[in-house]
């Protein structure tokens, strides 16, 4: 109860108090003689006395001022006898009452029994009598009151207290945090014996236990426990066992404090202590932990490896001492360690520094070491994280040298390379791209911005690298170009943007000096096109001329044309007279004759051995006529050395519409064999 535990408090102020004054007796007496010949007599024993008259007057006294015992007398004038002015005071407060009577009957006895009153003393006794009931009830009282006191905290503890018998085990009494943890009343509790409650004991075990402290040789004795609840549930309990020693009555105090927060705490704990382990040894960095004197307290797995030493060989050792190949590194060490422990975590925490470490086999390490400090119960430890960077620097110096290598490689590659940066600006040329582009040197070149150099805009390359490094793209591009220095060159330029972190830093361009490819290229083009002997279209090309004229004719663009195909008369008979070399020059002649006739947009193929056609644009077949009469006329007069009159036999259509390119060939090749069995040298036509 909530005013139980106050009440307690308030009894022991008035405890104290009472020690340190002397006790007040309130006498309540219609007599004022015997009033003051006692209060007399309780003065010069030590006492402070008040005195009223009636019962009323008592009342008001205890209100107001403190009272440790009241003497009664039972006959009191007014409305309220000494009982009932007794019982109405005890209904208020806890003080002793004491009767003082001239006369007691068997039913003045019972009343005070009933109002539990401290006793009574018959008035005209001797004085001495009078004295040991007052001190006697002043001493029951305050027993009483620290019965109360004790009773009070046994019941409103917050732990669990049992007490139990020591032979039988069982209970005699539980305050109230017992009854409603192990969730049994009283009464039920009351009947149970404390292996009851902790079943993982058996009588053997518990007296085990029990013995060490009714041997006398411990006064208590602290012990684990599962407590098992009335619906099963168990829960771990921590007990204080004491011997509670009364003589001839002895009992066992059993103080049970449940563990339940405290092993979930631990279990925490041990949780957060396995997983800072396995990251601890699992990192493969080295961490390393020193106590204030630079003695090893802490050596990981990675620490082992790195170093070569096992976390036996080395935890309480000085680590500068270990791992330093030289003396004057050594104190240099111990130094920069002192003045780290100094400047703690101003200047120091997540700083890293390089150094060369020595490894249990001698060898020396690159190692880079950041520190931070802890501090451990008053004592400054420092935690070094370390890093091996014995690969990272092998690393780079490779890296250096093979960047070496590929300069030296770029530098002399038949082939150009430049780079530049985002902004278009060229940081490298090699020597080839400085012939490409006719350049007179490095510097020069380098004041061109890709980018900007309006030249290069013109001719869409800008466009292009820009577009490449946006979208970190590759990218072609050929350009005829001429260079700031005058050079005509025909490149093909391959774009590679260049990234750091996946950004683009810059580009690579790979130029590629294609110009003699071009020529050739188009050279050999030309070459498929021409007859190589007179320099006139061959029969492919001319077939695709025809496509391209008969499409023109049908879409209307062009009003109509004609086909010519001529044949030259008996050139076999020249061969063989003349000779073959005689017989090329005849075929050269007349394909230049003809050619001189005729129109550029016409065209003049050789069909094949001493065949020619000739397709004539925009001209109808009487129009077409006209000319081969003339060519005929002109191939007759074609002087060559030595050959007599050359002649040739000629066909001629135009188109009609649904003609092809081999219903027209046909139909040109057929009449020029008419014209052939018509006596030569003549010329068949079809409109
Ligand atoms: P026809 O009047 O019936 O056309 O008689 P032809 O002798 O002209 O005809 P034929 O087909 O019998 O002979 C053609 C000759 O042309 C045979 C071949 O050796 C010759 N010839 C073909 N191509 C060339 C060439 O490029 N140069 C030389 N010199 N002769 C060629
Ligand atoms: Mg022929
Ligand atoms: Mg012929």
């Amino acid at each position: 109860m909530m005013t139980g535990k106050d009440d307690s408090i308030d009894v022991v102020k008035s405890h104290i108090e009472i020690r340190v004054k002397n006790k007040k007796i309130l006498l309540v007496d219609d007599s004022l003689l015997t009033s003051r010949i006692v209060s007399e007599f309780l003065n010069d024993n030590g006492y402070d006395t008040e005195t009223v008259t009636t019962g009323e007057e008592a009342l008001q006294k205890v209100c107001n001022i403190t009272i440790d015992l009241i003497l009664m007398d039972i006959e009191l004038a007014g409305e309220m006898d000494g009982i009932e002015a007794a019982r109405r005071i005890l209904k208020i407060m806890d003080i002793p009452v004491v009767f003082f009577t001239a006369n007691i009957s068997n039913e003045i006895i019972n009343k005070i029994k009933e109002l539990n009153a401290y006793g009574f003393v018959l008035k005209g006794t001797d004085r001495e009598a009078l004295l040991s009931t007052v001190e006697m009830a002043l001493n029951l009282h305050e027993a009483n009151l620290q019965t109360s006191m004790f009773g009070r905290i046994f019941e409103n503890f917050a732990n669990e207290i049992y007490i139990f018998c020591p032979e039988s085990l069982k209970f005699t009494d539980v305050n109230c945090a017992a009854s409603k943890s192990i969730g049994y009343t009283r009464k039920e509790l009351s009947k149970m014996t404390f292996l009851d409650i902790n079943p993982e004991f058996n009588m053997a075990s518990l007296q085990i236990i029990l013995n060490q402290v009714s041997s006398g040789g411990q006064q208590q004795v602290f012990f684990n426990s599962i407590h098992r609840r009335k619906d099963g549930s168990k829960y771990p309990v921590e007990i204080n066992l004491q011997l509670l020693d009364y003589g001839r009555i002895k009992l066992f105090l059993a103080l049970a404090v449940d563990l339940t927060e405290r092993s979930a705490i631990k279990e925490q704990l041990d949780k957060n202590e396995s997983i800072l382990d396995t990251i601890i040894n699992s990192a493969q960095d080295a961490i390393v932990m020193l106590d204030s004197k630079g003695d090893v307290t802490l050596w990981n797995r990675a620490a082992e490896q790195i170093f070569g030493y096992s976390r036996e060989e080395i935890l309480g050792k000085d680590l500068h001492r270990v791992i330093v190949s030289d003396v004057s590194i050594y104190r240099t060490y111990k130094k920069a360690f002192s003045h780290f422990k100094l400047a703690r975590e101003n200047n120091t925490k997540g700083k890293t520094i390089e150094v060369i470490a020595k490894h249990k086999d001698g060898g020396e390490i690159n190692i880079e070491v950041s520190m931070s400090f802890l501090k451990i119960k008053d004592d400054l430890h420092v935690v070094g994280i370390v890093h091996d960077i014995s690969k990272r620097k092998r690393a780079y110096e490779e890296l250096e040298n093979s960047h070496k290598q590929y300069l030296e490689l770029a530098e002399n590659a038949p082939i150009g390379i430049l780079k530049c940066d985002e902004q278009g600006n060229i940081i490298y040329v090699n020597e080839k791209a400085l012939e490409i582009l006719g350049s007179p040197g490095i510097e020069e070149t380098k004041k061109i911005n890709i980018l900007k150099f309006p030249p290069l805009m013109k001719y869409g390359l800008s466009k292009k690298l820009e577009e490449c490094m946006r979208n970190n793209e590759l990218g072609v591009y050929e350009m005829n170009y001429e260079s700031k220095w005058g050079k005509r060159v025909c490149m093909r330029l391959h774009i590679k943007p260049l990234t750091e972190w996946n950004k683009v830093t810059g580009a690579q361009v790979i130029i590629d000096d294609i110009t003699e490819k071009k020529y050739l290229e188009e050279e050999l083009r030309c070459l498929s096109l021409i007859d190589y002997l007179t320099n006139v279209y061959n029969r492919r090309f001319f077939i695709q001329k025809l496509e391209e004229e008969i499409e023109l004719v049908q879409r209307r663009i062009s009003s109509t044309f004609c086909l010519v195909m001529l044949d030259v008369d008996h050139f076999k008979s020249i061969n063989d007279r003349f000779g073959h070399s005689t017989g090329d020059l005849v075929l050269k002649n007349l394909a230049k004759t003809i050619k001189n006739r005729i129109r550029k947009t016409d065209c003049l193929a050789r069909w094949g051995g001493e065949e020619f056609v000739i397709l004539l644009q925009g001209t109808p077949v009487d129009k077409a006529l006209i000319l081969v009469e003339e060519l005929q006329d002109s191939i007759n007069k074609m002087g060559s050395t030595g050959v007599d009159m050359v002649t040739a036999s000629f066909g001629v259509v135009e188109y009609c519409s649904g003609d092809t390119v081999d219903s027209l060939i046909q139909s040109a090749d057929k009449l020029m064999y008419e014209a052939k069995t018509a006596g030569r040298n003549c010329i068949r036509s079809r409109s």
